[in-house]
């Protein structure tokens, strides 16, 4: 029997800030799935940065988003129907057709998941793709090295909150993190073991950012000003592990370059940027790791839930604006 069901489309490109008007939710039937098929009834939806990039019609590191079709991303959710021998109902499954309320996808197309010992949300989160980011860009891309200081940006945000902690638990010397409110910045220090933190809306970051320098490693989501600030305060023979720049995705026009590019000539320097599907190679090493971490409970991760299929659009909006501390996740 066909399932009633809502999905989210993309309806216009946004320009700049992205707005409700941009989106459109459409009823449509699912087919009951055929042999090698699964139909899942999604439980979490994952709303991040990257998809803002995705919706504007550009070439780049994944394909744009489609007007008129349903947008995606990760979910996990739980198979209410197979056609696989492999997979059976009541399976948790961790699968990219999110923006939906329920998904038909080959078996192939998802992945089962262990929802025993941790919450099927974690998938999305500390054990999913943003925890794998962290410990990518700290060890392959930035070759953090114990008692090393390292500069966090946006780092009360599913990234950030993992990558500082990683840096703890892999031996940094000292561990500073930016975030966007007084509230982040507490839960920084008091609860993520944070040395320091401060909220860059309290004045230029570079000079905020002062009292806790230099750096050996500074882990960049956020480009713009706090990468210039970060520049300025790394040791010679610094890295940076260029993750994401949040600052910009929103900006109708980029706005210039750090202006004191030298610095990477004069400090040695060292810039790289990464994307996290070329290095799956490293995700069993991080999951037997931060598996472990989280299980002693000394890797602690936060989620900001939205409840409702119907706010999926208003937690996407919001993550842009910082509403969220730790991952954003739409529970349906
Ligand atoms: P977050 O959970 O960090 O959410 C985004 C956060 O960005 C907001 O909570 C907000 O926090 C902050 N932000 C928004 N605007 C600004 C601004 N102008 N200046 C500073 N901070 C801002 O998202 P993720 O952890 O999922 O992603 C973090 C970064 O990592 C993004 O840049 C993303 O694109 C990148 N990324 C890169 C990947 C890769 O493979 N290279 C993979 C996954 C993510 P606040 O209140 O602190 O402002």
């Amino acid at each position: 029997m066909p399932t009633p069901t809502r999905e989210t489309h993309l309806a216009s490109r946004p320009t700049g800030w992205p707005t409700p008007e941009n989106f459109r939710v459409v009823e449509v039937q699912l087919p009951d799935p055929g042999p090698g098929q699964v139909l899942v009834r999604n439980t979490f939806l994952s709303v991040d940065p990257y998809m803002r990039g995705r919706m504007n019609d550009v070439k780049s590191y994944v394909p744009p988003y489609r007007l008129d079709e349903p947008l995606d991303g990760g979910a996990v959710g739980e198979v209410v129907a197979s056609g696989d021998d492999g997979l059976h109902p009541g399976d948790t499954v961790l699968h990219q057709a999110g923006w939906r309320e329920h998904a038909l996808l080959p078996a192939s197309a998802v992945r089962r998941v262990d929802a025993t010992k941790v919450p099927a949300s974690a998938y999305l989160g500390v054990l999913g793709m943003p925890g794998l980011t962290a410990y990518v860009g700290l060890t392959r891309i930035a070759g953090m090295q114990e008692g090393e200081a390292v500069l966090v940006s946006g780092a009360a945000g599913a990234v950030g909150s993992i990558a500082g902690q990683l840096a703890r638990l892999m031996g940094a010397s000292r561990v500073v993190g930016s975030a966007g409110s007084a509230e982040k910045v507490a839960w920084l220090t008091d609860e993520l073991g944070f040395d320091a933190a401060v909220n860059y809306k309290d004045g230029p970051i570079a000079k905020l950012l002062a009292p806790h320098a230099p750096f050996d490693v500074y882990f960049d989501n956020v480009g713009g000003d706090h990468l210039e600030a970060a520049m300025l305060h790394l040791n010679d023979y610094g890295r940076i592990a260029a993750c994401g720049a949040i600052a910009g995705y929103n900006e109708e026009r980029p706005a210039p370059g750090p202006r004191n590019m030298m610095m990477i000539v004069s400090k040695r320097l060292s810039l790289r940027g990464f994307i996290v599907t070329d290095h799956g190679d490293l995700a069993s090493e991080f999951h037997r790791r931060a598996g472990a971490w989280v299980a002693e409970g000394r890797l602690v991760h936060r989620e900001t839930v939205v409840e409702g299929f119907e706010h999926t659009v208003d937690a996407f909006l919001d993550l842009l604006r910082g509403g969220n501390t730790g991952k954003m996740l739409v529970r349906l």
